[in-house]
């Protein structure tokens, strides 16, 4: 049977005329223009020489144009590479002689920095800007809508995506046409995704959220995303009363709470707000649904294996919990030391195994071997536990584990304490390494002003709230913490900028 992913978003199509994608400045793509214009697309890769399973790498803005060349990459039945737009042409040469694209589509800007490294890697050059113009559309503009979209089965590859891997190389994650299927279809069920929703998308298309979250789940479900080209508190305000869905990332909704205008009227439209990527504080939840009446339902995921756990559309969204496996996915908490799984309660590695799993790292067997087990359960690298309920807890990554006098410490758990003190915006607990405990917990914290807090404020709030052991032997001010593109704190940052601290 075909399980070309494209085919199977087809299916979703209930009317040609619907409004697949609204840009920002208005413009509309009905389905069937989708559809037409993927197959130019198709076409014009197939004549720049792309056979199947070649890889299309793209280095561009967010447009409507971007999500039509990824669409028709995997209606050719190649691979789709989106490469983060914050990428330097160092990374990008890494990227592209790993994979060994056909094709590097980039915006003509940087046509000429990444000319070298495209000619390393073998692939040809296409341009792509941010209005959608360029060669690549002028290549699709004279080909015809026709394409016989490739057959193709589930377990081929349909797009590898680099890791945000903070530490060593960042190893591409092969995705199989499979797996996207399954995740979009188990999520469309989960959060009763109809053809009547529109999603406010604003997030980048780089990456596992934007890409195949909020774009695969909407075609499958023939609904319409409006489409911005960044996060824009204003625009996302100004779009509730016609909306019914926003996906973000923690960040979003810390700002959109900054905004006076947030109320019960101003998202009385809407139906869902959904969040993942990084964790959501809880205060953020309790705010949320305070200020708007909506309980924000916080969902798991990674770039691996897709969307693991949510918390249930119907029935408790529980803040500082990411809730239960989808339909289909096997979640296990395990020894880190022994693999061995561990009771309800306690915490450990997350592995995770199902549909949605990918197939493993590009051309990296050991790497694939380390982690991907041949039972098929996928080591997470994400610490946590299942509460009484059934709800999913994560409490960090394994790597951001602190060690100190031979006793484990997690830091979320001291992270909520401080975040719960007056005078505290967040919090990031570290450890960093010291001489006598092997590592320190040390506290980073963003006060709500300049002297809101203190140091002995901190550690005298903390003093019998938490053992000896986890309580930090320092206390840092910063303005703010340090984070990547999908609102992830980048503790790695914190420990280098610190790391002398106890030396
Ligand atoms: P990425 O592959 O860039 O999507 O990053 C995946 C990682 O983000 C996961 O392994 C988690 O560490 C983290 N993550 C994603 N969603 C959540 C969430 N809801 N709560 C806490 N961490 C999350």
């Amino acid at each position: 049977m075909n399980a070309n992913l494209f085919d199977i978003l087809e299916t979703g199509i209930t009317d040609p005329d619907a409004t697949a994608i609204e840009t920002a400045v208005g413009e509309r793509i009905s389905y069937g223009d989708l559809v037409a214009r993927t197959g130019r697309m198709a076409n014009a890769l197939v004549s720049l020489g792309v056979q199947p399973g070649d890889r299309v790498a793209a280095q561009v803005e967010k447009s409507v144009q971007a999500i039509i060349l990824y669409l028709a990459t995997v209606r050719a039945g190649a691979v789709f590479l989106p490469l983060n737009t914050g990428y330097t042409p160092a990374e990008i040469d890494y990227f592209i002689g790993d994979a060994t694209p056909g094709i590097l589509v980039c915006d003509p800007a940087r046509a000429d920095a990444l000319s070298d490294a495209a000619a390393r890697a073998g692939a040809r050059i296409m341009t792509l800007d941010a209005n959608g113009q360029g060669s690549l559309t002028d290549a699709a503009a004279g080909a015809s809508p026709d394409f016989a979209t490739i057959a193709r089965n589930a377990d081929d590859l349909a797009a590898l995506l680099y890791t945000s891997g903070t530490t060593g190389r960042s190893k591409g994650a092969m995705l199989t046409h499979g797996n996207l299927v399954s995740n979009s279809m188990a999520l469309r069920d989960a959060w009763r995704y109809t053809a009547r929703d529109v999603l406010i998308h604003a997030l980048p298309i780089f990456h596992t959220h934007g890409l195949f979250v909020a774009t695969n789940v909407t075609l499958l479900s023939g609904a319409s995303m409006i489409f911005l080209p960044k996060f824009d508190p204003d625009r996302i305000i100004a779009l509730m009363d016609r909306a019914t869905v926003l996906m973000g990332v923690p960040t979003f909704y810390v700002r959109l709470l900054q905004d006076d205008r947030l109320d019960r009227d101003i998202t009385a439209h809407m139906r869902l707000f959904i969040s993942g990527s990084a964790p959501l504080l809880a205060e953020t939840h309790r705010e949320w649904q305070a200020r708007t009446g909506h309980a924000i339902l916080e969902r798991y995921g990674m770039t691996e294996t897709n969307m693991n756990a949510s918390n249930p559309y119907d029935g408790d969204r529980i803040a500082g919990t990411v809730g239960m496996p989808l339909p289909g996915v096997e979640i296990i908490v395990t020894d880190p030391e022994t693999g061995a799984e561990l009771p309800r309660g306690e915490i450990g590695m997350i592995e995770v195994r199902g549909p949605n799993v990918f197939k493993g790292y590009w051309q990296m067997p050991e790497k694939t071997a380390a982690e991907l087990r041949a039972n098929g359960f996928f080591i997470t690298g994400d610490l946590g536990k299942f509460d009484d309920r059934g709800y999913l807890h994560i409490v960090g990554r394994g790597k951001d584990l602190i060690i100190t006098g031979g006793y484990n410490v997690y830091p979320k758990e001291i992270e909520t304490e401080i975040d719960a003190l007056p005078g505290v915006v967040e919090s990031a607990v570290i450890g960093l390494p010291h001489r006598d405990f092997g590592e320190g917990v040390t506290a980073v914290i963003v006060p709500t002003g300049k002297d809101a807090i203190s140091e002995q404020d901190v550690l005298a709030a903390l003093d019998g709230r938490l053992a000896k052991f986890k309580q930090p032997k320092r206390v840092l001010f910063v303005d703010e913490l340090p984070r990547n593109t999908m609102g992830k704190v980048q503790k790695n940052l914190l420990r280098d900028q610190f790391g002398e601290l106890y030396r």
